[in-house]
């Protein structure tokens, strides 16, 4: 029979997603550079559904129904140009290549327009969810012309993760827009583990608290508003001993976070746009400063001083960091949502914040109770000025703040790193100041490059002339 759907590039990604359509009927055409993971494929799991494998690319072209519909799962970048290329040297107008690599949205623009003048659809779709997703549902983020979401997303809905019946996958809008949203998605998926480092280590080093007393903590706080699939897996790697030494495993990981790179592409783009990341951003300089060990080894024995803080009551200052950890979330997911519509307006995406909550309900790494409330926020208020603003996280940041600004100060006070706290809380000031220095600023600006500023009491822009007689002119 011809295949519905093909994937090519199948190292864990690929394999895991083939299967994955496998399963659920449909009949997919296999391929990969190297023939041996193909046949790896079938071996192992050949009995999965069925499969058509392809050692050329010609072959497998031709073993699709048209208009063909072919899932490109390899490395980013170059690799993936490359295949898109073969492809395109042997596909029909009409058929449709899909990335679901982590592309930049940037490159998803670039091809999107060219395959389009050689008649090609092209969709950049952004899967969340690592291996385990891959095979028993992802969030998947296609952007691309709307026409090719008509074939190729029922067949992606089939696969994708589904939480009250609803598909964890819906058109996000033209060209690039799947893989920007992709992108924020991985930026708040930093900022989300920041918080959670930071929650543990003042359970840690304030509090004293073993790393399985933590364990029982993050467990708790699953049963509520944190409810979430990091929350509940911090729990479990909080609480795992290393077979080697019978220690905590967390204790004997090397404490330098890597990153791949997706982090950094959305404070790259954040500032680009002109939003203000934060939470995003903390997150990023902190896997950053994680790694810098040979400036950590240096610099350890600075001065903490000499001031202190011990909270004096264990369960009064958990219940302090758990508001805190859960406003700077709220803070972190509004700055996301912010990027994204700050996307959506610079690139005409027509964007609609709700369906991403909607399909990050399932599926993805921020899996979370608390996507059903932002997806609720702006069902209610498609206009919303900020995430923050909509009434329950509003109420719920409110709420937070005394929590929050004893967390951020006994967090100060004894020396214990809370960049994404404390971040977030001088947002959340800075929001809500009635005047902030910016005028200052202006001012300043005026003075040394005649920059000039607005006044609050008439329309235009004005200018000091501070090196002549400082009376002020329109400018
Ligand atoms: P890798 O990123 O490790 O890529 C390996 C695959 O790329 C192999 O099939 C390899 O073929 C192929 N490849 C590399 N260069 C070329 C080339 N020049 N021409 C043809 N094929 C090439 O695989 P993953 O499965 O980890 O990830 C696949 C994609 O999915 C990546 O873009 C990744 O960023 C993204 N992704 C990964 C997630 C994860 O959790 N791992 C989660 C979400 C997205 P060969 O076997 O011949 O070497």
């Amino acid at each position: 029979p011809l295949a519905q759907i093909g994937v090519t590039g199948l190292a864990v990604m690929g394999s895991n997603l083939a299967r994955n359509f496998a399963r659920h009927g449909h009949v997919v055409a296999v391929h990969n550079r190297s023939y041996s993971k193909t046949q790896t494929l079938l071996d192992a799991h050949g009995s999965d559904g069925t499969f058509v494998a392809s050692e050329s690319i010609e072959d497998f072209v031709a073993s699709l129904e048209k208009p063909r519909k072919v899932v490109i799962m390899v490395k980013a970048g170059d690799p993936t140009d490359a295949v898109i290329e073969e492809l395109a040297g042997v596909m029909d107008e009409g058929d449709i290549i899909i990335d679901g690599g982590n592309a930049l949205y940037t490159d998803t623009i670039r091809r999107e327009s060219s395959l389009k003048d050689r008649g090609l659809l092209f969709v950049g779709a952004g899967i969340s969810g690592g291996e385990e997703g891959a095979l028993n549902g992802p969030s998947i983020m296609p952007g691309g012309p709307a026409k090719s979401y008509e074939s190729v997303g029922p067949l992606l809905e089939s696969i994708s993760a589904h939480v009250d019946g609803t598909p964890c996958c819906t058109h996000i809008g033209p060209d690039g827009s799947g893989h920007f949203v992709k992108m924020v998605h991985n930026g708040i998926e930093y900022a989300d583990m920041q918080l959670i480092g930071e929650a543990y280590n003042l359970l840690r080093d304030a509090l004293g608290m073993d790393p399985d007393a933590v364990a029982d903590v993050f467990r708790q706080w699953n049963e509520g508003d944190l409810e979430s699939y990091l929350v509940e897996i911090t729990a479990q790697v909080l609480a795992h001993k290393d077979a080697k030494t019978g220690k905590p495993l967390v204790d004997v990981i090397v404490d330098a976070a890597e990153q791949k790179g997706t982090g950094r592409w959305t404070v790259k783009s954040a500032l680009d746009l002109g939003v203000p990341v934060t939470g995003i951003a903390e997150a990023v300089f902190a896997r950053a400063l994680s790694g810098a060990r040979g400036q950590r080894e240096a610099s350890k024995g600075l001065a903490s001083g000499t001031l202190s803080a011990k909270p004096e009551d264990i369960e009064t200052f958990t219940e302090d960091i758990r508001s805190a950890l859960y406003a700077s979330k709220v803070v972190a997911y509004s700055q996301g949502f912010d990027q994204i519509a700050a996307g959506s307006a610079e690139y005409d995406w027509n964007l609609h914040p709700g369906d991403l909550a909607t399909i990050w309900r399932g599926g993805c790494i921020i899996r979370a109770r608390f996507l059903n409330r932002i997806k609720d926020a702006y069902d209610e208020n498609p206009e919303l000025p900020a995430l923050l603003l909509a009434p329950y996280f509003r109420d719920a940041v409110e709420n937070a703040v005394d929590s929050w600004r004893r967390v951020v100060s006994t967090a100060t006070l004894l020396g214990i790193p809370v960049p994404g706290f404390a971040s977030a809380l001088s947002y959340y000031d800075g929001l809500r100041a009635e005047r902030l220095p910016a005028a200052l600023t202006q001012g300043l600006r005026d003075f040394f490059g005649a920059h000039t500023y607005e006044r609050i009491d008439a329309d235009g822009k004005f200018h000091t002339l501070w090196s002549e007689d400082r009376s002020e002119i329109e400018a």
